[in-house]
């Protein structure tokens, strides 16, 4: 037991040995601030941890990090865009990248006055799908995906972020039987080929779900050749498709959109320079 919250973080971050010593810091502070509602500037001035707070077994907690199981995994919730989203094994991690997705489309779309209808395929937690509804009060906004567990995990977080996202179940891969038209359609599909593996880390591959991690080798933009079709059918024209991408696949995904008659296809850099969106528009109005 620790009377003050300093000991405490040097003790986690002196035994959790399965991440580099930058991150366990990082999952330290989440940690803390989870548990005791410390905040880091509270651990450097050595506060005292707060009688009601909770007092989770530290040791256990040690342990769970040790086998690599994610820190997001063992508090149940991460931030995304500044809002609490749960996570749990069903859904992706929300990353730090797909802010930057979310930020582009707020950026585009903010001006506009219309109710803005935007789908966001493969919707996971329903971290993109929720964020642009709590961003952009005008917009009416879809979140689909083939999981019935991740469907359950957005709902879920819907409920508690206060946000009216409509979430359905459908494969894009399988299913042409929709009728509808949207101004904005977003995606982060599985997009890392099995052949990465080898230099993915343990917390990732191994408590991830591979279904909305992975696509097979011999066909790495399978998720972009059936988003484009779906958008040359249900995209508004004046609208636009906004796609995270493998940052191998840049070239190659930019490719596909112009093959399939997109204008204005770009390749956009996230900030650690690397090609992480594309962005395709049907003609070269609008968005
Ligand atoms: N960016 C994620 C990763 O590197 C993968 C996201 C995805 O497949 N859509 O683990």
């Amino acid at each position: 037991m620790y009377a003050s919250a300093k000991p405490l973080f040097d003790h986690i971050v002196k035994n959790v040995t399965a991440y580099p010593p930058k991150e366990v810091r990082a999952m330290a502070f989440m940690l803390m601030e989870h548990y005791l509602r410390l905040r880091n500037v509270d651990i450097m001035v050595d506060k005292p941890i707060p009688a009601n707070a909770s007092h989770p077994d530290w040791e256990v907690i040690i342990a769970r990090l040790n086998q690599s199981e994610p820190v997001q995994h063992i508090i149940g919730a991460t931030y995304f865009c500044g809002l609490e989203f749960k996570v749990s094994p069903s859904v992706l991690i929300p990353r730090p990248e797909t802010e930057e997705l979310v930020r582009l489309v707020v950026k585009d779309c903010f001006w506009d006055e219309e109710p803005v209808k935007i789908l966001d395929i493969g919707t996971g937690s329903g971290c993109i799908a929720i964020a642009l509804d709590r961003f952009m009060s005008f917009a009416k906004v879809w979140g689909w995906d083939v999981s019935d567990d991740a469907l359950a995990m957005a709902q879920e977080n819907a409920r508690e972020l206060l946000s009216e996202v409509t979430f359905e179940k459908y494969d894009i891969l399988r299913e042409n039987t929709f009728e509808g038209q949207f101004d904005c359609v977003v995606s982060n599909p599985p997009y890392v080929t099995y052949a990465e593996q080898n230099s993915m880390e343990p917390n990732v591959l191994r408590f991830e779900p591979h279904l909305a991690l992975f696509v097979e080798d011999e066909d790495p933009l399978l998720f972009y050749r059936a988003i484009a079709d779906f958008c040359l059918k249900h995209l508004n024209p004046k609208g636009a498709c906004y796609v995270e991408i493998n940052e191998q696949f840049g070239s190659a995904t930019k490719q596909l959109f112009e093959e399939k008659g997109f204008q204005k296809v770009q390749v956009i850099q996230d900030l650690s320079g690397k090609d992480r969106i594309v962005k395709a528009k049907l003609t070269q109005e609008g968005l």
